[in-house]
């Protein structure tokens, strides 16, 4: 028995056609007219749109804080926020532990997503701490199917590397056909700035931006992009946040070497002076690198699709709670926001419904570009017969207001407080399996998510 998604527009980054899909087991079999025959279940997807599943390649599930102690969303909330989202892959951000293995890193991750997760899920390794043994798992992990490997250059002490150790790993992940992820700002001038800022007294919120600009980010990409240069890396810049950003890696690219760019949803619609909100509300923006100025935000609305590639959420949540640890010293505020339930609502509300973008291009920085760019694709960001029916049925008539009362990842707050959105999920399934089916959470759908070992990576231009 087949299921058929019935008298949708079917979308996708190369088009649009009014068609049923058929899905068998966990796959699209056929799209096209006259697909039904006696017995096939339907799902009714008049009005709507039929969208491939979106893919977040940039999350913090589940952040590990120490002490058996995490960041506001369990594998399960923050994979239902993610189904409600419209998202059915996520590719979640692992970091090795000092002096620890990067097998040690994997099986963590696996062993807290596996019973939980309601949708897909991915991984990239974070390295921290190099050392030959560690350099020498690259391989190991590619056969695991974990392709990309982040490497920071801020945090000294914590997640940074130094110069040396950027470039032995970018060889190493060169040479094994991987893929290098760079968090990009020079830790020394924020550690430096922040200092500076703390010792005079400007401890409030919105110092994390001041303490935090532009040319520092700016510098450290330009780093990041001829380390790679010289390493033969191909390299993926997360989270580009500015005009300067990007012109550095417009710059790589002009001398022909593969950078993709990838920018978050909350620097689409935020900037510094949310941080200036009274109160320690702007807390809540507390996220890194830090929001910019309205320009920068239209720079990346403007960029989007032909120069930044893909909009990912760095979904990080945190409860009011535990952002008040930086109550007195916004440098103790841990770093991050909602943004994996928001990205979809919101790039379709104010980016499709107000004509930034259009609707293949929704779907190609949502969902095939993170596909090809991280060895998914064509099992996933697209919909065609031998794909993964990992569908959403997207009904653009749902109007609402945001709200942490009813969003549903672990967090009490969100940036997105109030704001109006169009659009929402009605069904969804992944792997053909309904996880959401009129606007609810199916049953039964905990440790649903498969892990998915990854392919290397491919080029999207
Ligand atoms: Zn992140």
């Amino acid at each position: 028995m087949a299921t058929i998604i019935a008298g949708g527009t079917v979308v996708t980054a190369a088009g649009r056609m009014l068609a049923d899909v058929k899905v068998e087991g966990a796959r699209v079999t056929a799209i096209g007219a006259g697909l039904r025959t006696a017995g096939d279940e339907i799902i009714d997807a008049t009005g709507c749109y039929v969208l491939p599943g979106a893919i977040d390649p940039h999350t913090h599930i589940e952040l590990p804080t120490g002490g058996g102690q995490h960041n506001a969303d369990t594998w399960h909330s923050g994979t239902v926020a993610a189904a409600f989202g419209g998202t059915t892959t996520v590719i979640d951000m692992i970091t090795q532990e000092k002096g620890g293995t990067l097998a040690d890193a994997l099986a963590d991750w696996r062993r807290r997503a596996g019973p939980a997760a309601v949708v897909d899920y991915g991984f990239h390794m974070g390295i921290i701490d190099v050392s030959p043994p560690v350099l020498d798992e690259i391989d190991l992990m590619m056969r695991e199917g974990v392709t990309s490997f982040k490497l920071y250059t801020a945090y000294r002490n914590r997640l940074m590397l130094d110069d040396a150790h950027l470039f032995a790993v970018m060889r190493r992940v060169a040479a094994a056909n991987g893929l290098v992820l760079i968090h990009a700002e020079n830790g020394d001038v924020i550690d430096t700035l922040v200092a500076e800022a703390v010792a005079r007294g400007d401890v409030a919120p919105q110092f994390h931006a001041l303490t935090r600009p532009a040319a520092a980010e700016a510098e450290a990409t330009a780093r990041a992009c001829r380390l790679a240069e010289l390493a033969g890396a191909r390299l993926y810049v997360v989270h580009v946040t500015c005009r300067e950003a990007l012109a550095e890696i417009e710059a790589a690219r002009r001398r022909g070497q593969p950078v993709w760019a990838e920018t978050c949803t909350h620097y689409l619609f935020f900037t510094a002076d949310d941080l200036a909100r009274p109160d320690f509300e702007g807390a809540k923006w507390v996220l890194s690198p830090a929001l910019r100025t309205p320009e920068d935000r239209e720079v990346l609305w403007t960029s989007l699709t032909h120069s930044v590639e893909v909009v990912a959420s760095d979904h990080c949540p945190w409860t009011n709670a535990q952002k008040a640890k930086g109550w007195e010293r916004f440098d103790l505020i841990p770093n991050g926001a909602p943004g994996l339930e928001e990205r979809l609502p919101f790039l379709y509300t104010y980016g499709v419904v107000e004509g930034r973008l259009t609707l293949e291009e929704l779907v190609a920085v949502t969902s095939t570009n993170p596909a090809k760019i991280f060895g998914l694709y064509p099992r996933k960001g697209t919909i065609a017969p031998g794909s993964d029916a990992d569908l959403v049925i997207w009904d653009p008539h749902i109007n609402r207001t945001w709200s942490a009362k009813s969003h549903h990842c672990g967090s009490d707050n969100t940036p997105y407080e109030g704001m109006w959105v169009s659009g929402g999920v009605r069904h969804l399934l992944v792997r053909g399996r309904p996880v959401i089916t009129g606007g609810a959470l199916a049953a039964g759908t905990e440790g649903w998510g498969t892990y998915l070992e990854r392919g290397s990576d491919r080029a999207v231009r």
